[in-house]
């Protein structure tokens, strides 16, 4: 993008013989890696958290930001568990907090996704947006995870035109309508709950005979006037052409199929692990879960560590993110001491 502005304006001036020096110049950037002492990939509370406690270690840490700058808490509404925060905080507040901390702490923050990694020798190599080599001594994993899809058809087809994964972002436009919310965790409880109240009525699908979301959580759901529970149900299909028309869901004791007319359609049935780019070179369980040599950060290469929802498929919660976070730019300091590179 850059290089075609930068030509733009220099033919416009009718310099065109240099216009190949600086395109040249741009590409030796590209081209050309840049050394860190520790990368940290991923900005949710796991990738800032890392990012402080580096900085305040001298180890001037480089954090790529990744797709979703704040990750998973950007598109969350109240965070009433994180603590230090007596009254709750909005999810996206916090990240921000968690960013002005990790910038005054001396980060250095960019936006960018790493696209490939090479492990095979130290300094280790990442390519961020296919482009740039960023090579590092060590490397802090914080990439997260993402939201998980049914896979039928209908759902790829209307999404982003009434189907949707997050009911924070995309509530807002079916306000006085009706919508359905499939899952049963504590993400689809915490959205059916902001769901129901902008909606006029919220159907909540949950597969099995109970909920495993959270006692707090199913207790509000199911104390919420305008959530109709559907137990034993799957969706069939979502209905409509250019948009969400309706919901054909199946009672699987049954087998009973129902037709219910709704404007949007949410799906909030977990997450999925963002380790691909890794899959080479980490060992990770069948899920893509990195593992971690436990109570550490450390993964099987040396100077490389994980933090955040990328390697915790139990406990997910913000605070514990942080908290891996710090242990890996704590590992990552002693392991860069042990090497005399900090
Ligand atoms: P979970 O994995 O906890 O729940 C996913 C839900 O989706 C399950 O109920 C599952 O059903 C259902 N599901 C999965 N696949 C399908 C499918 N194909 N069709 C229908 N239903 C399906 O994910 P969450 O995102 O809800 O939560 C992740 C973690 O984050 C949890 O540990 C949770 O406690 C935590 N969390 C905490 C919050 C808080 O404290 N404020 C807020 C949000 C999340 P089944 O039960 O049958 O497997």
């Amino acid at each position: 993008m850059a290089i075609n502005l930068c030509e733009l304006v220099l033919s416009s001036a009718s310099s065109i013989q240099l216009i190949l020096p600086l395109t040249f110049l741009f590409r030796m950037e590209k081209n050309t890696a840049e050394k860190v002492q520790v990368l940290i990939i991923g900005s949710g509370p796991a990738g800032y958290s890392a990012a402080i406690y580096a900085s305040r270690a001298n180890m001037n840490p480089v954090l790529y930001q990744g797709i979703q700058p704040g990750g998973q808490l950007t598109i969350t509404t109240e965070v009433e568990n994180y603590p230090g925060f007596p009254d709750g905080i909005q999810g996206p507040e916090l990240m921000i907090h968690f960013e002005k901390q990790a910038q005054r702490m001396g980060a250095d923050l960019r936006y960018g996704l790493a696209t490939k990694v090479d492990f095979s020798s130290t300094p280790y190599k990442v390519w961020i947006d296919d482009e740039k080599l960023i090579e590092a001594d060590a490397v802090i994993i914080a990439t997260g995870a993402s939201a998980k899809w049914l896979g039928i058809e209908s759902e790829q087809r209307l999404n982003g035109y009434g189907v949707s994964a997050c009911a924070v972002c995309d509530g807002f436009f079916f306000r006085g309508k009706e919508v359905a919310i499939v899952g049963a965790g504590d993400t689809a409880a915490e959205e059916a709950l902001y769901l129901s109240k902008l909606c006029s009525t919220v159907h909540m699908f949950i597969r099995r005979d109970e909920m495993r979301a959270s006692k707090i959580m199913q207790d509000r759901v199911m104390n919420t006037a305008n959530i109709k529970m559907y137990w034993n149900t799957e969706t069939d299909e979502i209905l409509g052409e250019k948009s969400v028309e309706g919901v054909r869901v199946k009672n699987n004791q049954t087998n009973e199929l129902n037709t219910i007319p709704v404007k949007g359609f949410f799906v909030a049935i977990g997450h999925t692990p963002n380790s691909e780019i890794f899959k080479d070179w980490l060992h990770m369980d069948e899920a893509g879960y990195v593992k971690t040599i436990p109570g550490t950060s450390k993964t099987n290469v040396e100077g490389v560590f994980a933090s955040g929802d990328v390697q915790d498929k139990i406990y997910r919660q913000a605070v514990t993110a942080a908290g891996t976070g710090c242990m890996a730019a704590l590992d990552a300091e002693r392991y860069l001491s042990e090497k005399g590179l900090h």
